[in-house]
């Protein structure tokens, strides 16, 4: 059955925002404009006073609503995907580490097992590798037995167990034989992310050189910037196809850290990521995280010894934290979300856009920028209690 979605300002590709309808029928955008007149048998929806922006696209993330995405079961990832909806997700990758290689392929077996459309959830796109191939001593909250030395048949078999599945993977540069992976994965259809890294600037560019276009994290597990040495970010900066993860949540990086990053990057080369872990959504208390214990106090994910393990963000929120800090104007925050991370991806043409020919992944929000309903592929997926 087509939606209309009438009366809601529309955020166009071009990054305006107009006042339109949105004809959605087989899981497509068919048409944007506004005043589109009423079409036979479609289900109509009031969306004055709503905003409506692509689905969000969360790249980097580990769970969320109590729900791990690393897993070896494939239901508890589409149960993610269910919940994550009602943040305006319509799209994930499950970030994936372990505390070894066998654990690490299981989990990724279960993402090939839940991957795509997920009934009245967030399309899985696929898997984002946080290493293995990262430093030891910038691993952050990463198990301390997952780093390993870049190995060629290591990363063919997480290639295979991956099944096509692989999208991203996070690599430091300045392990031995690392530029070589980079070129494999990317040759593979993978994007690359450089990250949990301890490479200078020289050995970061020549990263980027390499193939890999984007960072994990920004500032978040990378040897800091220093006035002769920029680090990985500055690599980054100055290799303009390069994007940034910014972890938004007031807890990762300081508001104006953020504003910093995306004054310098761009909005357009900047995706906002939650990297939540399962507790997100949840109220404070102690949880396992993997093999790890961590407790959840005022929005902080903590490991025993005070490392931040991860998020207890969700993307809406990080969207309306850039907007408050002053860091982005309402259209690029929710380009930051959507467009951006379509691009990194790979997906592009076909999502991140309201605009005739993409998929139906919509999210419509209300005046404070809460999600108020939620379409994956023109499906009703969410719909705030009350409404
Ligand atoms: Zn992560």
């Amino acid at each position: 059955m087509p939606t209309l979605i009438q009366g809601g300002n529309v955020l166009r590709p071009d990054g305006q925002m107009e006042r339109g309808d949105i004809l959605i029928d087989g899981g497509v955008i068919r048409e944007v404009s506004a005043g589109i007149s009423a079409v036979t048998g479609a289900e109509l929806i009031d969306a004055s006073g709503l905003t409506l922006a692509p689905g969000f696209i969360d790249l980097h993330v580990h769970g969320g609503g109590g729900f791990s995405l690393a897993t070896p079961d494939p239901d508890e990832i589409r149960s993610y995907a269910r919940w994550a909806v009602a943040y305006g997700v319509t799209s994930f990758l499950a970030s994936i580490c372990a505390p070894d290689l066998e654990v690490a392929l299981d989990y990724m077996r279960a993402v090939t097992l839940a991957a795509g459309p997920v009934a009245g959830g967030a399309n899985l796109l696929g898997i984002h590798l946080e290493g293995p191939f990262v430093s030891h001593e910038r691993r952050g909250a990463l198990p301390d037995s997952w780093p390993l030395p870049p190995d060629p048949r290591t990363l063919d078999g997480l290639l295979q167990a991956a099944n096509g599945l692989l999208r991203l993977v996070t690599i430091a540069p300045e392990l031995p034989g690392a530029d070589r992976l980079v070129r494999t994965a990317v040759a593979r259809g993978a994007t690359v992310a450089v990250g949990h890294t301890d490479a200078g600037y020289a050995t970061a560019v020549k990263a980027f050189q390499a193939g890999a276009t984007h960072v994990t994290h920004a500032w978040n597990a990378m040897r800091p910037w220093h006035q002769r040495d920029p680090g990985p970010l500055g690599a980054a900066l100055d290799c303009p196809q390069a994007t940034i993860e910014v972890i938004a949540d007031g807890v990762h990086l300081h508001p104006t850290t953020v504003r910093l990053l995306i004054r310098a990057f761009g909005a357009d080369r900047t995706v906002l990521v939650s990297d939540a872990v399962a507790p997100a959504g949840l109220s404070a208390g102690t949880f396992r995280i993997g093999s790890q214990e961590a407790r959840l106090e005022d929005g902080r994910m903590l490991l025993p010894d005070g490392t931040i393990a991860g998020s207890a963000a969700t993307m809406d929120q990080l969207v309306r934290c850039v907007i408050e800090w002053g860091c982005a104007e309402p259209a690029q925050a929710l380009r930051m979300a959507s467009a951006v991370p379509a691009r990194v991806l790979g997906v592009s043409q076909r999502k991140g856009a309201i605009q005739p020919g993409w998929e139906a992944d919509v999210v419509a929000l209300d005046g404070s920028l809460g999600v108020a309903m939620t379409w994956v592929a023109g499906n009703l997926v969410y719909q705030r209690p009350g409404r």
